[in-house]
């Protein structure tokens, strides 16, 4: 029974391991000259592998077309204790930092990548790089694959297919997202791709820009819709970056007219921040600036964002400090992002992430239709599915053998 993997990052590399573990010696193939390259890509933040906080509130944090049930379901087949556990296995130590999250203690992900893939090749695994996708059909019960490589167009059979081929962020890794037609063309619901965990832009003020682009905003609360996020915003050239706007980008998305409602201080309520301007003499927004204790990014955004009728008292204006909006224009452009949401859609997939209406055809990773923060949830989300898929493809495999 001949099992093709396509895709090398993190969910097709468990998929291959959960598979030899099982005794298949499966064939991967990716269209770059070699694998894990977003997976290198993280590792330059430090690599974020996984959160520490429990499974109930970690199966929350993934939106998208499945339910959190289905996720608590996917994620207990492997737990950010058991990617813990496996990292240790390939030697790679982990700790849990301040904010929960979970990294390796070197910080970095070529090691890891290295002696998974060291392993992986010990185990039966067979790696055909520059094998681009180009073509899948399933004829006689059996796939026919068709790669694009340096030697040509090139054909291979399978019985069973896991497709991992990443969402569209970061196309010089490999995931370009071209994917989608092919699954298209082949009656698959796929939802539109769009960037996750991403930039938003702003209309700056080109004076105001020159003097605070790349200053952080920190200790503020940041709100879109109904949903605010305690946390820190970077101020760019095109507008703002930030894990609290990354957590607002869903939100950010479903409204007609995007923008961010931002609490410069939210340890005070605005009286508290009247009363300490009982009385003053010269510009009231120059005096509010020093007595609040304003850093130079938070001052700019006041002048420029509070409207003149808010510079009337101290009252007013700390209204207007706790309550700035500022309008967005669009989110960054995918290559940028992250990640990715939008993919298979779930009503395309049985359980074991199996295509319903083409057995033998499984899919994991980002190119599933969900999101997720950042905090180590991508990678636990692709690792979780990648171990579903394999199992779902190991059982098929047994079924039909
Ligand atoms: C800058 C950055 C930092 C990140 N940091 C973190 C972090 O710290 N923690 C975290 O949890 N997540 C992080 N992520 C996200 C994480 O890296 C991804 O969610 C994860 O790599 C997705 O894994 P995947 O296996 O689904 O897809 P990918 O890693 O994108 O791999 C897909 C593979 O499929 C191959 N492929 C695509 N199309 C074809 C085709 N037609 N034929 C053959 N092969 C094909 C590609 O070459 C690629 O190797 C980060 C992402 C970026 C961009």
């Amino acid at each position: 029974m001949e099992l093709a993997i396509i895709g090398g990052g993190p969910a097709g590399l468990k998929c291959a391991e959960v598979v030899a573990m099982q005794g298949i010696k499966p064939r991967l193939y990716d269209a770059m000259p070699s694998v894990g390259r977003k997976l290198l890509v993280a590792g330059k933040g430090g690599l974020n592998l996984t959160h520490s906080e429990p499974m109930d509130r970690f199966a929350k944090r993934y939106g998208g077309g499945a339910s959190s049930e289905y996720w608590t379901s996917c994620l207990s087949d492997f737990d950010n204790n058991s990617l813990r556990a496996w990292a240790l296995d390939l030697g790679i130590e982990t700790f849990v930092g301040t904010s929960g999250r979970v990294f390796p203690k070197e910080f970095k992900a070529a090691p890891l990548l290295r002696r998974w893939v060291e392993r992986l090749s010990a185990d039966g695994v067979s790696f055909h790089m520059k094998h681009q996708l180009i073509g899948l059909k399933k004829k006689h019960d059996r796939f026919h694959l068709l790669f694009h490589t340096p030697e040509g167009i090139v054909e291979s059979i399978a019985d069973a297919v896991i497709l991992a081929l990443g969402g569209a962020s970061w196309p010089v890794t490999g995931s370009t997202g071209e994917w989608v037609s092919l699954l298209q063309g082949m009656g698959i619901e796929v939802t539109n791709l769009v960037p996750a965990n991403c930039g938003w832009e702003a209309n700056w003020n080109s004076d105001i820009i020159e003097s605070i682009e790349g200053c952080p905003l920190k200790n503020i609360t940041v709100s879109a819709g109904d949903k605010s996020i305690a946390g820190e915003l970077l101020i760019t050239r095109y507008g703002l970056e930030g894990g609290a706007l990354y957590q607002l980008g869903p939100t950010l998305r479903n409204l007609k007219d995007p923008g961010l409602m931002i609490d410069l201080k939210p340890s005070f309520n605005a009286q508290e921040l009247a009363d300490k301007i009982p009385n003053y003499q010269g510009n009231l927004i120059d005096v509010c600036i020093s007595k609040w204790r304003l850093g130079k990014a938070a001052s700019s955004l006041l002048k420029a964002f509070a409207s003149s009728e808010t510079h009337a008292t101290p009252l007013s204006l700390a209204h207007a400090l706790k309550s700035l909006h500022i309008p967005l224009i669009g989110p960054r452009p995918i290559a940028e992002a992250i990640s990715t949401a939008g993919g298979v859609s779930f009503s395309e997939l049985d359980d074991q992430l199996m295509i319903r209406g083409i057995p033998g055809l499984f899919v994991a990773g980002e190119m599933i239709d969900w999101e997720a923060p950042t905090g180590g949830y991508l990678l636990q989300g692709c690792f979780a599915t990648g171990k579903r898929a394999a199992l779902g493809a190991c059982q098929y495999l047994g079924f039909k053998g």
